[in-house]
């Protein structure tokens, strides 16, 4: 048992970036125990899937051919049936909605010990060693589960995406459904309300915090993203206020965002905030406080006042 298996995620017909990251989690875990990378998807167009899937560092593309959409049931027998035939070493899971849905069911059906919302991943010996964060980014803690195998769900952009074609060799999986075992149907996707824009998909966010002081001043942050081209979004304040709707925010209890560049407009860079825009490529703080947390991680630290520094941008920009 040296082998690896993650569970790709995907959502009204698109592979999320999150399948990307855990083929590249899945290869460093691989490269410590000495196994091949089994990189599996379940339902949805999965032939389509496995092209984009079968990427450098995947050894092995597992297709299961079962419905449109994510179900839980379909998932937890697929995903144990795939077990007891690869036998490996770990699983990885998406630390998502749909990968924290079953993988507590898979765990307990596999009796595998299993660890959730995992930043990062070493091995030693037979020891599987699970960075966590805690206390809103404040604290790092390491869990070791030396079961020999263990399931591990793994957050959103905490690993760079995997990129290039590999040689997978891609393998129709011929999962058993026990259809009188599926206690729910899924009868199609839905974005809730206000759920237009998904900022953990855009490229560049323009984010806005409590330094923009009134509502109608969005206009001129709204202004700014229209000449960018970019995203809307925001600091948890924000929304709190009613000023923008809960799916824009960023952060611990909003969203984990991956964007090329996130400009960071009178946010001060909170715990909270920083864990889920850390990720970002490019990270440009304008805030008349030199002294703000946001300033520290910026690459480009802009000190000086938004209401001066958004309205250049605009003229330079549109
Ligand atoms: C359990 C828990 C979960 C949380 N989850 C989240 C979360 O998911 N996301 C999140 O964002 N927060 C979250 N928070 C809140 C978080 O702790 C902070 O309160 C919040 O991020 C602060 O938002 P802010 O940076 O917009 O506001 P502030 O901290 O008030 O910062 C405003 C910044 O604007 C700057 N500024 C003011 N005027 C100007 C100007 N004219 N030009 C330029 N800069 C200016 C100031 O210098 C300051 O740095 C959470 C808190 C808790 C307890």
């Amino acid at each position: 048992m040296t082998d690896v298996l993650a569970i790709a995620d995907h959502r009204d017909g698109e592979l999320r970036d999150v399948s990307f990251e855990l083929a590249t989690a899945g290869r460093a875990l691989a490269d410590e125990t000495g196994g091949d990378v089994h990189l599996a998807v379940i339902s949805g167009p999965v032939d389509d899937f496995a092209d984009g899937l079968a990427l450098d560092g995947v050894d092995v593309v597992h297709t299961v051919e079962y419905g449109d959409e994510f179900n839980h049931d379909v998932y937890v027998q697929a995903i144990s049936q795939l077990y007891e035939t690869i036998e490996p070493q770990y699983v990885l899971v998406p630390n998502s909605v749909n990968g924290l849905d079953y993988a507590p069911a898979v765990a307990a059906r596999l009796d595998l010990p299993i660890v959730t919302d995992v930043v990062d991943l070493d091995v030693d010996g037979e020891t599987l060693i699970a960075t966590r964060e805690m206390y809103g980014g404040k604290v790092e803690t390491t869990t070791e589960l030396d079961a020999g195998t263990a399931l591990a769900t793994i957050r959103e952009g905490e690993w760079p995406a995997a990129e290039g074609a590999g040689e997978s060799s891609i393998d129709a999986f011929d999962a058993e459904i026990d259809e009188a075992a599926i206690g729910s149907t899924v009868t199609g996707f839905e974005e809730v309300a206000g759920g237009d824009v998904d900022i953990s998909e855009a490229d560049l966010l323009v984010s806005i915090g409590r330094g923009i002081e009134e509502e109608e001043n969005l206009d001129l942050i709204r202004d700014l993203a229209d000449a960018l081209d970019a995203t809307l979004s925001s600091s948890r304040p924000i929304v709190d206020a009613g000023w923008l709707p809960a799916n824009r925010q960023v952060g611990q209890s909003g969203k984990v965002v991956t964007p090329e560049v996130y400009i960071a407009i009178g946010i001060s860079g909170a715990v909270q905030h920083v864990a889920g825009m850390k990720g970002a490529d490019t990270i440009v703080a304008i805030n008349t406080d030199p002294n703000a947390p946001i300033m520290d991680i910026a690459d480009y630290a802009i000190h000086d006042d938004l209401f001066d520094v958004v309205p250049a941008l605009i003229e330079q920009f549109s």
